[in-house]
């Protein structure tokens, strides 16, 4: 069995949802889940609908729900044509099920009301999606809520992998006795209660690999619109490279350092079972891609930069030595504030956070900190983690750059720099 993961890009209309059917059919008589997003940017679209819900504001709720329904039918309309209306059942009846979450969600708490209707997003794209494949071949259709089971921090949802097994096990390995083919959604879980649940942005990687986990899969093959794991980010460095072969440690610490090709989740599970992953080109699916596995022997230079952020530094008011206690109240804070830092430092008299600058608000900052702490901060910074550096590599990244913060592992080097031009 192989699980097969398509992102947002890879189901953007209706061409790219042939290209998924072309790419299935090159795996004949092969046992094949596939987990699916959102089609093309629609999460976005469903953010815009919850802060419209919650606001009231009947306007742009309908507005976006128009956008939303819009896009879905000219997707289907041009995959079915004149069979659209004996294949839209389905369809229509989430999408009925969706106006009826939005006329209660206004009461609902922001988290809450969130996970009740951004996974509409992938059930409207999965139910079009295995439908067309149905058309193709024989193919089930999964709601992977009802065996993804979380613990109900909403939007940020952790899985619980006992009974998440239990469940995949016990439902869909009777459903590959009768197909081959099975459809279900990336992103989505649910609580004991069956609130629905979401594990967090670009979350489907991740269930791709609790997939993989759970039903001893050969391989996850998440299909991307790049051609495999590069060492850079090709936008920013004309000179990046594919890499070929990559240790799951690796991936695991470039994706923690913010490198966005998988979701730093994803790596365990399959690790845990030792499952390769291929991250490979739905646009040149006969290419090698990238293979990431336990043991992989290179060590090129790899570049992660991380715009847009600000370094926050606290020195206690009354001069002592920033010590545990310090420490744990200033950790605390951020904990509660729900603030993710990128890297910190700190010295006897000062403490020092990195954050994506989304996640500061000055007022805040002050309101926590500035009784005890002289509270100053620095925006528009640049991190920049090179793993498996060399001199020569620092000397080059730093030249004519302020340097705010340096750390240094045998493997890593991570500077915060003043954002000035594009390396
Ligand atoms: N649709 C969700 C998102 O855009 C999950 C995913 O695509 O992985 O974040």
């Amino acid at each position: 069995m192989q699980v097969f993961k398509f992102g947002g890009a890879s189901v953007k209309d209706a061409q790219s949802v042939r290209n998924v059917g072309e790419i299935i059919t090159q795996f004949p008589n092969e046992k094949i889940l596939i987990v699916v997003s959102a089609m093309g940017k629609m999460t976005n679209k469903f953010e815009e609908l919850v802060a419209a819900v919650l606001r009231s504001d009947e306007a742009m709720r309908s507005s976006v729900l128009a956008e939303i329904h819009e896009y879905h039918l000219n997707i289907a309309h041009d995959l079915f044509g004149k069979d659209l209306e004996k294949s839209i059942g389905m369809f229509n009846d989430v999408f009925l099920e969706l106006i009826k979450v939005c006329n209660k969600a206004a009461k609902f708490k922001p988290a809450f009301a969130y996970d009740a209707l951004v996974p509409f997003g992938e059930f409207l794209s999965t139910v079009i999606i295995a439908n067309y494949l149905g058309s193709l071949q024989d193919c089930a259709f999964l709601d992977a809520s009802t065996v993804i089971k979380t613990d109900d921090k909403f939007r940020q949802a952790t899985v619980d992998m006992e009974q998440t097994e239990i469940n995949i096990r016990n439902k869909v390995l009777p459903i590959f006795s009768k197909t081959n083919l099975v459809v279900t959604q990336g992103f989505i879980g649910s609580t004991k209660k069956k609130y629905r649940t979401t594990l967090g942005r670009e979350g489907s990687d991740y269930t791709g690999a609790i997939f993989s986990y759970c039903l001893n899969s050969k391989s996850l093959t998440i299909w991307k619109d790049v051609a495999g794991m590069f060492n850079a980010d090709p936008r920013f460095f004309p000179k990046a490279e594919k890499i070929d072969v990559v240790s799951y440690k690796d991936a695991i610490e470039l994706s923690y350092y913010g490198a966005s090709v998988i979701h730093p989740k994803t790596i365990q599970p399959l690790q845990n079972k030792n499952i390769p992953l291929f991250v490979k080109s739905f646009l040149d699916p006969h290419e090698k891609g990238t293979i990431i596995q336990e043991n992989a022997h290179y060590s090129i230079p790899c570049y992660i930069v991380k715009s847009n952020q600000v370094l926050v530094s606290l020195s206690p008011k009354n001069f002592s030595f920033i010590v545990e206690r310090h420490l744990s109240h200033i950790f605390n804070i951020f904990d509660r504030l729900d603030m993710k830092m990128n890297i910190m430092q700190n010295s006897a008299l000062n403490f020092s956070a990195l954050f994506d600058a989304n996640q500061f608000d000055e007022s805040s900052m002050l309101e926590h900190f500035s009784g005890d702490y002289l509270v100053r901060y620095n925006t528009n910074l640049e991190l920049i983690t090179v793993r498996h550096y060399n001199q020569e590599i620092i000397s080059e990244l730093t030249q004519g750059k302020e340097l705010l913060l340096e750390q240094k592992t045998r493997e890593t080097v991570r500077f915060v720099v003043r954002d000035s031009k594009p390396l």
